[in-house]
């Protein structure tokens, strides 16, 4: 240090600092973990280890962290950080075991591991759809749909999952071109699920093209949901979703009334994907699934696995999907407001997550991440994946989250082996650099198989991830929404309520 410098330090060093500096009401508090994300350049938001939250003037979370704040100067903000758990008088929290019940109650999901089975049982399918994340055949039915012996042996697997609610879901392809499986295997499963003590829920994914009187009322018989695909109005669905020779539109809106007749209004539910071409149209598909006696939609973006991305106009940015999906949200908040209750699925999720202590099982939005944990795929060849998109990835010959096969191997192999022993090391936000001190983390998730399916590392990288990108502006425009429009905020919260 030169001379010149060292002088004016020292000169610095023996001044007074102004009083403020010496005011003993300030600082007198320990903190608690947490985080903070700004969601605008005037607000931001505190967020702790169990999820609460607290919307602050932009630069406070600077001041608790420098121990400026005074209980005598901003009691109430003192006393909100208090009770949110942000601060404490004590070092050690007399709320700690409060805290750690908390804690436990938001990873109460990994008391009941894998609960979704899927069966792809068959990868045939009539449909040619612009975005498909598999590849699809028409023929060969030996060759690409499910042996029955792969069926037994998917089923045992599924009992030994130690969750007794388990849901059985059957996709394809189209899996109605395999229903006599689809029959063979809910006879199994029932027979089964009573020595087991499960309790299975069974689904079956369609486009509804095949549906008919027959299946529908064995579906009610055996208490089968459906679960179709609809992608919006009709020149937004046959677009995507191409049927040779005919409207894969009108038979999907036919097979979900034909549905709703037989098995009841709820037991159909149904799915869209937001392809390039959807992009225009946020207002028209939420009005179609409106106008179609949802009571609400999900929407959701293209996968990037598989063969969904082999052309460059399936491809969009986030920033694309993000435009879309405020859009259409702003058209569910109208729907609302004009007396209606329809919801907006994926932001429901993150809202409960936000808004109550609990969270929800869902696949793409967890930590440890759903993966294993909460679903695992049988394909239609027998082998097993780590989760629907690993086996899209697998029909481009890349096996990396292949765990083994039902034929061949046994549950503890495929559960306790060395690819999921592998994959378990990132698959905890908590432990990830860029989420580990995001505040979001709490109602964010972890995805290995997305990180490695864009970015070719399974860690990933969160700046330029799409995953991260996507939740984390959803998430912030929720908050946002949250803390500055006091009628948005009502209707978000009504919905889970
Ligand atoms: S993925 Fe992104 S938004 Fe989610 S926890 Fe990680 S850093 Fe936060």
């Amino acid at each position: 240090m030169n001379k010149q410098l060292f002088e004016k330090k020292r000169k610095d060093f023996r001044q007074f600092r102004d009083l403020d500096h010496y005011n003993q009401s300030k600082g007198n508090y320990f903190l608690m973990p947490f985080n903070f994300h700004r969601i605008n350049k005037n607000r931001e938001v505190l967020i702790n280890e169990i999820g609460d939250y607290l919307f602050v003037p932009s630069g406070t979370y600077e001041s608790i962290v420098k121990k400026e704040l005074s209980q005598d100067e901003n009691p109430e903000l003192y006393q909100d950080l208090i009770s949110n758990h942000f601060i404490s008088e004590e070092i050690y929290s007399p709320n700690i075991d409060l805290i750690a019940t908390r804690y436990r109650t938001k990873k109460l999901f990994l008391d009941r591991l894998t609960s979704l089975h899927i069966f792809v049982i068959s990868l045939r399918c009539e449909h040619t759809c612009a975005y498909c994340q598999v590849s699809r055949v028409t023929q060969n039915k030996e060759k690409y749909d499910m042996s029955l012996n792969s069926i037994d042996k998917g089923i045992e697997f599924m009992m030994k999952s130690p969750n007794p609610n388990v849901t059985m879901e059957f996709q394809g392809g189209e899996a109605l071109l395999a229903f006599e499986n689809i029959k063979y295997a809910i006879k199994k499963a029932q027979e089964l699920a009573p020595i087991y003590g499960k309790n299975i829920n069974y689904v079956i994914c369609t486009n509804l093209a095949l549906i008919n009187e027959e299946i529908l009322e064995y579906c009610k018989t055996n208490q089968v949901l459906i679960s179709t695909s609809l992608d919006g109005p009709k020149f937004v669905h046959d677009k995507n979703r191409n049927k040779p020779n005919c409207s894969s539109y009108d038979l999907t809106i036919k097979g979900i009334e034909l549905s709703r007749e037989i098995l009841g209004h709820d037991q159909v539910s149904a799915l869209m994907t937001t392809s390039s071409h959807s992009l225009k149209y946020p207002v028209e598909i939420v009005n179609e699934y409106f106008q179609q006696g949802f009571s609400g939609i999900f929407l959701r973006n293209i996968s990037p696995y598989g063969f969904a991305l082999r052309t460059e106009k399936n491809r969009y940015k986030t920033e694309e999907f993000l435009h879309f999906y405020k859009k259409a949200l702003k058209r569910i908040i109208e729907i609302n407001k004009e007396g209606h209750f329809f919801t907006e699925d994926f932001s429901k999720i993150i809202l409960t997550k936000i808004l109550t202590p609990f969270n929800i099982p869902y696949v793409d939005l967890q930590s440890p991440a759903g993966l294993i944990n909460g679903v695992i795929v049988f394909n239609y060849d027998g082998a097993v994946y780590a989760t629907d998109e690993s086996r899209m990835l697998a029909e481009q010959k890349d096996y990396s989250f292949r765990l083994g096969h039902l034929l061949e191997n046994t549950y503890e192999e495929i559960i306790y082996g060395e690819k999921t022993h592998r994959i378990s090391q990132v698959w905890a936000n908590e432990t990830l650099a860029g989420c580990s001190e995001c505040a979001f983390k709490v109602y964010c998730g972890a995805d290995p198989v997305h990180n490695w399916a864009t970015q070719g590392d399974i860690y990933g990288f969160r700046p330029n991830s799409a995953f991260c990108n996507k939740n984390m502006e959803v998430i912030r425009y929720l908050l946002e929404l949250l803390d500055r429009d006091i009628e948005a905020s009502d209707i978000l919260e009504s919905w889970i309520k």
